[in-house]
C-alpha cells in the first residue's frame, strides 16, 4: 500500500490543520505556506486521483463540488475574486500527488505562480 498522503493524514486527524470546511467527500484547509493573504486548499478526501485531469475523467461531479466549495469559501473570504489552481506534474510545482485546488485571494503578485505553489 502507498503511504498516506499529507491530505489523507489531515482527514484522519493524524496531523493538525486549520479546517475551514468538511463534508463526507471534501475537506478545505488553510495552506501551511501561504503564497497570498488568502491561500486555501480544497481537497477530495479520496487519494484516488493524482491530478485534476484524472479527477475530471473519474468523478466529474466531485470536481464540480470542489469548485463549488472553492467559490463559497472565496465569496466568504475574498469577496468572490480568486484564482483556482491545480498544479499538475512536478515541473509545474506539484508536490502532493493527491489532487487539490489552490484558492488564492487578493495580493497575489503576477509571476508568483508555478513552482512556488
Ligand atoms: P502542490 O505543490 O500544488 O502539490 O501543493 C501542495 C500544497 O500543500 C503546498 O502549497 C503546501 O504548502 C501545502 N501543504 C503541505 N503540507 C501541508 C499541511 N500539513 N497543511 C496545509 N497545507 C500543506
Amino acid at each position: 500500500m502507498a503511504e498516506p498522503t499529507v491530505f489523507e493524514r489531515i482527514v484522519a486527524r493524524e496531523i493538525p490543520a486549520d479546517i475551514l470546511y468538511e463534508d463526507d467527500r471534501i475537506i478545505a484547509i488553510t495552506d501551511i505556506a501561504p503564497k497570498a493573504p488568502v491561500h486555501l486548499l480544497v481537497v477530495p478526501k479520496t487519494a484516488e486521483y493524482e491530478n485534476v485531469a484524472a479527477l475530471a475523467a473519474g468523478d466529474p461531479q466531485l470536481l464540480a463540488d470542489i469548485v463549488a466549495v472553492a467559490q463559497d469559501l472565496a465569496t466568504e473570504r475574498t469577496g468572490g475574486d480568486y484564482r483556482l489552481i491545480f498544479n499538475t506534474g512536478e515541473d509545474a510545482g506539484q508536490t502532493v500527488f493527491h489532487v487539490h485546488a489552490h484558492v488564492l485571494g487578493t495580493g497575489l503578485q503576477e509571476g508568483s505562480l508555478g513552482s512556488e505553489l
